[in-house]
């Protein structure tokens, strides 16, 4: 078979531990022999990250930019623990963080289903796409422990210096808490964007919820820049594709989520994405069977997996055992890039590619073989057969040679 040719390069980032090894079995196995891979390396591994002072990583945000398309691997968010292990001169940011900065993106976390593994929602048939607003309100709050009486105010200063808001928030009688949030409209502008882009590549209907009816100008405000962007900009090819926009409120959304079929994105402000994405992601069943992806307001696309390096299996691996940590996610961040590139390039051959090596992922999975984070999860026919990665990745393949 000849190998499928690219003419755009994927911006790759490579990562870190366990999934670094992953990564490279992903491609020598399952990539590299089936296509001209045509990719831009970056290293954001950390040693990678501490040799370059963390350019490294601003780069490769750059390419994503340039490019438009990128894979990433897991990479290390260091902490104290870290800076001591990797021998580091700085504790540097997120990798994740820089470069949604970068992008201004919004990410969008989605399940991969198999029969076989089904969620503990009955009703769910088919993936719930999270999109948190991870910009703002409690996460960048100024707050106070009033000690003793007083009176706390709302104050807003305009920038020639003058006054042009005070409202008393509480007369306190006693001691009590105090808490100052704020949003911007730019950033809830890019959210939004994000939000309906996505929903018009993936042809989802888009689910948005506040509770403005108590939050009357703050949610509020939310609610309208949506309403206000979809209506100027995205109505349109949004009924062309018979997809809809659904406003409602929070605790309507919660219900009905719950009462629904899956099959559409659900973006949620900052804390309702916090909190509802690790509801949604653990009744769906596993971390390791969740991808992500990042995607700028002006159509710029990051995937990954939405889980970490797996350290504690890393260990055992530097110990020279063999595991078996689950590489669909990342699979799925390949494949998704690739299709995406395919898509922007007009190669469609990429895109059945990708097609083909979920759907052999998919089909190894439902004929028993799976890594053992998933057997004890599994309720088909046959019984499960727990696997390392590498002869779970070696059984995809042999099941995508069925398909080529
Ligand atoms: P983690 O790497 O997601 O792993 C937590 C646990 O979840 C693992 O120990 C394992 O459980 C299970 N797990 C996750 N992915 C799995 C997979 N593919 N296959 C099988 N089991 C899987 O989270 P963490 O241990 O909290 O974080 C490790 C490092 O990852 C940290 O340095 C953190 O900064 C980084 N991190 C990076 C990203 C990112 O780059 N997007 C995201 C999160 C965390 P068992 O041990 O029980 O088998
Ligand atoms: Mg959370």
């Amino acid at each position: 078979m000849e190998k499928i040719q690219m003419t755009t390069p994927l911006v790759e980032m490579d990562g870190d531990e366990m999934t670094r090894v992953l990564w490279k079995q992903i491609k020598d196995e399952l990539l590299l022999p089936y296509i001209d891979l045509k990719t831009e390396y970056y290293d954001l591994g950390l040693p990678e990250r501490e040799k370059t002072r963390d350019q490294v990583t601003v780069d490769s945000a750059e390419a994503t930019k340039k490019y438009g398309v990128a894979v990433k691997c897991a990479t290390i968010t260091p902490n104290a623990q870290r800076v001591e292990e990797y021998k580091l001169s700085e504790m540097w940011k997120s990798p994740n963080g820089t470069i949604r900065a970068i992008l201004d993106g919004t990410v969008f976390r989605a399940p991969i289903m198999v029969r076989g593994i089904s969620p503990v929602v009955k009703t769910w048939k088919k993936p719930i796409t999270i999109a948190r607003h991870a910009y703002g309100d409690v996460y960048k709050c100024t707050e106070y422990r009033v000690p003793s009486p007083g009176k706390a105010e709302l104050v807003f200063t305009g920038a020639d210096g003058k006054e042009e808001f005070r409202q008393t928030i509480y007369d306190f009688e006693c001691g009590g808490v105090l808490q100052g949030q704020y949003n911007k409209d730019s950033s809830i502008a890019s959210f939004a964007r994000s939000c309906f882009q996505y929903a018009i590549d993936t042809r989802q209907d888009l689910w948005f919820a506040t509770k403005d009816t108590i939050s009357k100008k703050y949610d509020h405000t939310f609610k309208d820049i949506f309403q206000e962007i979809f209506d100027s900009e995205y109505k349109a090819r949004f009924d062309e594709l018979g997809i809809e926009y659904f406003y409602t409120l929070i605790d309507d959304a919660v219900a009905r989520v719950i009462r629904s079929e899956g099959g559409f994105i659900w973006a949620c402000k900052n804390y309702d994405g916090d909190v509802m994405s690790d509801m949604v992601s653990t009744a769906f069943g596993s971390l390791a069977m969740m991808t992500s992806v990042l995607v700028s307001p002006d159509g710029k696309y990051e995937y990954e997996a939405a889980h970490g390096t797996v350290t504690r299996h890393y260990y055992k691996y530097l110990k020279g055992e063999e595991t078996s940590t689950n590489p669909v996610a990342t699979l799925f961040a390949w494949t998704g890039a690739l299709r995406k590139r395919g898509e922007l390039d007009g190669i469609a051959a990429l895109g059945q590619f990708a097609d083909k090596l979920e759907q052999a992922t998919i089909d190894t999975i439902e004929g028993g073989t799976m890594t053992r984070d998933l057997v004890g999860l599994w309720e088909g026919e046959t019984p499960a057969r727990g696997v390392t990665s590498l002869e779970f990745i070696r059984a995809i393949k042999a099941n995508l040679e069925k398909r080529l």
